[in-house]
Order: structure tokens, then C-alpha cells, then sequence
């Protein structure tokens, strides 16, 4: 997709979300900080409104703006990506079989394999970037195929067609985690995905300073099931935290479009150099996924990983010596991060689990900002060096 009036088509969107029903006429949606609402008489709520738990003006100011950027026809907000990762799973019963992607984000693995599993709910883990293992690993009990594309942190892709295809003829629901590329660059549900999950906390929210989450579908059952756990749960997001995201929504793709053009030169920088075994970007012609990623996102998106020629050591040489990248967990601000999930976000996973999950201690996962691109490149090409002179570990 190279016209960029083209790729960055939802810029409109983002920017004028909904139509503006301010009585007063407010530009942007106000915070209504208020927990309860009137009623005119037993029977009669004055508004639309009852109770904030329920429902509110600016939660549903932002649950439309992520319907619409989905391309869903309803959404739920939730006060975490995990809360809201929790909801779609809500949609399971004790004896459902679960077929999940190998590379997860660790809470959502931890999830599903100490949460749920008490729950008489079967996970079978597969390499679903492979439209043979989805088909092999579902059955009769398969009620839900569940993966992030791109990955994290391994930034696997997986056919989102191509996977829907196989769940539908078994009958199962496929949900994705679209938190990586945001719906700026891939909308799941218009290639047959049932539901999309995402932290809001990442590049919708832009600017880390919330933590929030969604689900968006275009099955009303679906979403009638998922917006009662959200009441009936209460994991919901406070007024102050979905106009944050709504005000960090109104600058995605133009953050977005900096996020990936930084990361090419970055996967590029990495890909080139002696200290670097392997780049994991979507955007490199050597990335396994590359064509699907082409053909299903409108860019590859900021997130890059690398393993490291000298292991663990040379990982750790080049996200401590990095100055401009910060060495943080989390993902998709405007601030480049740095992190080594090894040990930092993937670090109550055993060894194996660590193997399962393609991560080894060689790999360092960088959010690139949207910072001034030669400041990242000199900044990277900096800890290279110190990676380069760490001794090498196995
Ligand atoms: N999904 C993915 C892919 C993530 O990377 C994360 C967090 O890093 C989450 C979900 C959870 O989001 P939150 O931290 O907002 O609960």
C-alpha cells in the first residue's frame, strides 16, 4: 500500500470519532466524573444513563470510537487489556477446548494456563502462523482459536483469513489481540475474526500514562455476552482514563505512520550488524510472514526484536548501554522502550515455557518511539558496539 492517502485512510476517523452531541457544544468529549444519575420518577431515568458502572457519557464515547476503528458494530471498554482479554475468555465453558498461539503475551499465557485450566477449560498451544497445525490441533470440543498477530514478543503473523476460514468450519470463534499493529494498520474483524481484543494502554493510549482495554465484534450476541461481564464484573474504566484514550486515538495513525517508519530504519540498522543473530520485524523480506503481513496490514508496525550473537550477556550489554531508549516494560508510547522479556516481562515463565514460546535469552524487544529517527539509529548503533564487546554467554 504505498499511496499514504490510502494507508493512513482511518486518519479522519481517528480524529472525528463520533458525531458531537455535547449539549454546550465541547469539541472534545468531557469527563463526566459521577457515579449515578437521576431518575424522574420509579420507573423513568431522566437520560440514557442509570449508573456509571453500567454505562456513561464518556465510556461510550470511547467504546464508539473503537467500534468504528474496528470496523465492529459494538465495543466494551475494560480498566486493563488483561481485564478485557478476561472477558473474552468469559465467552467459555468448563469442557471448551481452546486453541491459542505458541508466542502470547505472558499474562494472557498465565491466564489461560493457571486461571482457566482450574476451570475445566483445555488449552492446546500451536504454531498458528501454520494453517496446517490450526486445522490439526481443532476438534469437535474447539470453541475458540485465540492469537495475537503480530506476536508478542516473537512478532510471529498469522493469516487472520486464512485462520478464520479453519476455526469456521469447526464452529469455533477466532479472537485477536490486535495490540501490536492497532487498528491504524489491521482490523481483524474485516477479515473474519469474531472478536478483537486490545490493550488500550499501548498504541491507542499513545503516551503511557493509562491502562485500559477493549473488545469490539460485529456479532450481537457476542457483544451482548461480553457488555454484561463488563457490568456484571465491573472491570471498567474510570471517565479520566477513557478520555485519555480518546485523546490519544485522535493522533494514531499520525503516530503511527512515525512509529513504523522509525522501526523499518531500526530492523534495517539491527539486521545488518555482526552482533545480531536474527531480527524479528514483519516489514523484512526474511521475516517467515512477511507476504501475509503485506497482504493483511496497512505498515509492519513499531515493535522490533533481535537475538544477540553473544546470548544472554550481549542482550543485557545493549539494552543497559541504550540512552535514548528506556529500559521499561510495555509498549506503543510516543517514548522509545526497551526490554529483555527474558527477564523482564516474560520473567515467571520456567525454561521450557521460555522455549515454547520462542524466547530465548538472546532476545531484546524493542518499542520504537517516534523520536527523531537519527537520534534512534545513533543511540542503537552505540549499544551494538557494547553488545559486540560483551563477552559471549550460550
Ligand atoms: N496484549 C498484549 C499483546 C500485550 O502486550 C499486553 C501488555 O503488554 C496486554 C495484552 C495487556 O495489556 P494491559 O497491560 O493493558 O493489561
Amino acid at each position: 500500500m504505498n499511496d499514504p492517502d490510502e494507508r493512513w485512510a482511518s486518519a479522519t476517523e481517528e480524529v472525528h470519532p463520533t458525531e458531537r452531541t455535547d449539549p454546550h457544544g465541547a469539541l472534545t468529549t468531557p469527563i463526566y466524573a459521577n457515579a449515578t444519575y437521576e431518575y424522574d420518577t420509579t420507573e423513568a431515568p431522566r437520560g440514557a444513563h442509570r449508573y456509571s458502572r453500567m454505562s456513561g457519557p464518556t465510556r461510550d464515547e470511547l467504546e464508539a470510537a473503537i467500534a468504528q476503528l474496528e470496523g465492529g458494530t459494538d465495543a466494551s471498554a475494560f480498566a486493563s487489556g488483561m481485564a478485557a482479554i478476561d472477558a473474552t475468555f468469559s465467552l467459555l465453558d468448563s469442557g471448551d477446548h481452546v486453541v491459542a498461539g505458541e508466542s502470547l503475551y505472558a499474562e494472557t499465557h498465565e491466564l489461560l494456563t493457571e486461571v482457566y485450566a482450574d476451570y475445566g477449560i483445555e488449552v492446546e498451544r500451536t504454531d498458528v502462523t501454520d494453517p496446517d497445525a490450526i486445522a490439526d490441533a481443532v476438534g469437535p470440543e474447539t470453541r475458540m482459536v485465540y492469537f495475537e498477530t503480530p506476536s508478542n514478543p516473537t512478532l510471529t503473523v498469522t493469516d487472520i483469513e486464512a485462520a478464520a476460514a479453519t476455526a469456521h468450519d469447526h464452529g469455533a470463534l477466532v479472537v485477536v489481540d490486535n495490540t501490536f499493529a492497532s487498528p491504524a494498520l489491521q482490523r481483524p474483524l474485516e477479515l473474519g475474526a469474531d472478536v478483537v481484543v486490545e490493550s488500550l494502554t499501548k498504541y491507542l493510549g499513545g503516551h503511557s500514562d493509562v491502562i485500559a482495554g477493549a473488545v469490539a465484534t460485529r456479532n450481537e450476541d457476542l457483544a451482548e455476552e461480553i457488555a454484561y461481564y463488563q457490568y456484571a464484573r465491573g472491570g471498567i474504566p474510570g471517565p479520566f482514563d477513557c478520555f485519555l484514550v480518546l485523546r490519544g486515538i485522535k493522533t494514531l495513525s499520525a503516530r503511527m505512520e512515525r512509529h513504523c517508519r522509525n522501526a523499518t530504519a531500526v530492523a534495517a540498522l539491527l539486521d545488518g550488524h555482526e552482533a545480531v543473530e536474527r531480527v524479528h520485524y514483519p516489514g523484512l523480506e526474511s521475516h517467515p510472514n512477511h507476504e501475509v503481513a503485506r497482504r493483511q496490514m496497512r505498515d509492519f508496525g513499531g515493535m522490533v526484536s533481535a537475538e544477540f550473537e553473544g546470548g544472554l550477556a550481549a542482550a543485557t550489554a545493549f539494552v543497559s548501554d541504550l540512552e535514548v531508549f528506556t529500559l521499561a516494560e510495555s509498549l506503543g508510547g510516543v517514548e522509545s522502550l526497551a526490554e529483555h522479556p527474558a527477564t523482564m516481562t516474560h520473567q515467571d515463565h520456567s525454561n521450557a515455557e521460555l522455549r515454547a514460546a520462542g524466547i530465548p535469552p538472546s532476545l531484546v524487544r524493542l518499542s520504537v518511539g517516534i523520536e527523531r529517527e537519527s537520534d534512534l539509529l545513533d543511540d542503537v548503533r552505540a549499544a551494538l558496539a557494547a553488545a559486540s564487546d560483551a563477552a559471549p554467554t550460550a
